[in-house]
């Protein structure tokens, strides 16, 4: 095959990933990744608290699909060629071996994040990938047949302060969005005819003017269950409470869930908790008949059936207007309702958000209906493809946005370059 000039605009987790591919299938094209600013892999370097939380230990490709509030559908097709066993393995592969914590989260076994990068950087090298740092990739166009029978490189990539290059073929690969990007820095690719989603942040936790379970601060449930109130969508896991509101897995999952139905009312709203999810109302009144008999002459204070963290045991009691020393058998029927409803319902108002530190992503990007999911390439603008974060495709947290990254990185990699097709 002809030799060809790939550019990827991008140095992250997906650019990188791409270029590799590339390289691998194609080592005699030129290839260049252009990053904007100084630092290459620089959200790969901080995530997973520097660990880099690389993929999820989840081999079943349906189950996968469930991680993933934008871009389900998108995936499935893409999953069955590359997910999260061949991430597992081509990082094997290539040195890097990844363990498993409790949680499925896998993380290399060095437990550091400059193992993938110094694996990114000894392939590039090895390929000869081209990387231009400080390079801003602002405009693109698409040049046309001209007279001549020499077939012109099909792009040409303005960029930042600098002399424009050319590229037969590109793979974007920015990541995630800032709400005003869409009508600043990608005009160009809105004039082509791709429709970007709104972006909005996703992966966060809630904030609470309640200052009662606040003083809560540093309580942890191990399992919990979670609904924004209005919306259909539950987590259920370990659930913090914050000096600020809620936090845990379980808030964090919630918020990639309910991303836009909270954008939409302003982060304003209540999240209903079940603080014993092995329970529902109707279930735990039944219950409630046995731990009567079972505890009766204890204490309610000092009996809490249900593993819950004593200052939260206590805290639901109070709400419920009961007192500490109150005995099983002598609880009111209307504080027993109320301590039912505070442990299944628990109704927390919610004012705000607060980013999540950990890991954070953007939901919106560029609309998949105009992405070809088999090719990554663009519907509209033949030889232009797409990788990682900027797509309207997010995760929820455990690995799942980076092995998006790796997924469409690879797809695009395995068609870029083909014959035009337009
Ligand atoms: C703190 C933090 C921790 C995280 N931890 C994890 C984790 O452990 N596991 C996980 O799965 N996900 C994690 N994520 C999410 C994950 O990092 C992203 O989903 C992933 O990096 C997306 O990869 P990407 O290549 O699409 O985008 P990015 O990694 O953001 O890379 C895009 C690159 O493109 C460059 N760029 C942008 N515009 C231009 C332009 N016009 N010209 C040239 N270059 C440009 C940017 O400077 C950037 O370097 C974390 C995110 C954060 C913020």
């Amino acid at each position: 095959m002809e030799n060809k000039k790939v550019v990827i605009v991008g140095g992250g987790a997906a650019g990188f990933f791409c270029a590799i591919q590339i390289a691998e299938l194609h080592p005699n094209w030129e290839i260049i990744i252009l990053e904007k600013s100084t630092k290459l892999l620089s959200k790969v370097k901080v995530s997973g608290g520097g660990r880099c939380n690389v993929t999820h230990a989840c081999p079943d490709v349906t189950e996968l699909l469930k991680k993933y509030p934008r871009g389900e559908r998108f995936l499935k097709k893409a999953f069955y060629e590359f997910a999260t066993l061949h991430t597992i393995e081509w990082f094997a592969k290539n040195g890097v071996l990844l363990h498993t914590e409790k949680d499925g989260r896998m993380f290399p076994t060095t437990n550091s994040s400059d193992t993938i990068i110094d694996c990114f950087l000894r392939k590039v090298h090895q390929f000869k990938i081209q990387v231009l740092t400080q390079h801003e990739v602002v405009d693109v166009e698409r040049n046309h047949d001209t007279d001549s029978n020499v077939q012109p490189h099909a792009f040409t990539i303005h960029l930042q302060g600098r002399s424009s290059m050319t590229a037969d073929a590109i793979c974007l690969a920015t990541g995630g969005m800032l709400k005003s990007d869409p009508s600043n820095k990608f005009k160009w690719l809105i004039n082509f005819g791709h429709v970007i989603i709104d972006p909005i942040p996703s992966l966060f936790t809630f904030n609470t003017l309640d200052k009662k379970i606040t003083t809560l601060m540093g309580v942890a449930v191990e399992k919990a269950n979670i609904q924004w109130k209005g919306n259909k969508n539950t987590e259920t896991g370990p659930l913090l409470i914050t000096h600020w509101g809620i936090s845990g897995p379980a808030a964090i999952k919630l918020s990639a869930w309910c991303a836009r139905a909270m954008a939409e009312a302003n982060y304003e709203g209540a999240i209903i908790i079940n603080w014993i999810p092995s329970f529902n109302e109707s279930t735990l009144k039944m219950e409630w008949i046995n731990f009567r008999m079972d505890f009766g002459k204890r204490e309610i204070g000092s009996k809490n059936p249900f593993d819950l963290p004593q200052r939260l045991w206590h805290f639901l009691l109070q709400e419920a207007g009961i007192n500490l020393q109150t005995k099983w058998a002598d609880l009111k029927s209307t504080n027993q309702q109320q301590l039912i409803l505070l442990l299944t319902r628990y109704t927390l108002a919610i004012k705000g958000k607060t980013t999540y530190k950990e890991e954070f992503v953007s939901c919106g990007g560029v609309d998949l209906t105009t992405i070809d999911a088999l090719t990554m390439e663009s519907k509209k603008v033949p030889g232009l493809h797409f990788a990682g974060e900027m797509m309207d495709v997010d995760g929820i947290t455990g690995g799942f946005n980076f092995q998006h990254a790796w997924t469409s990185g690879w797809i695009a990699a395995q068609h870029i370059g083909q014959p035009l097709s337009a």
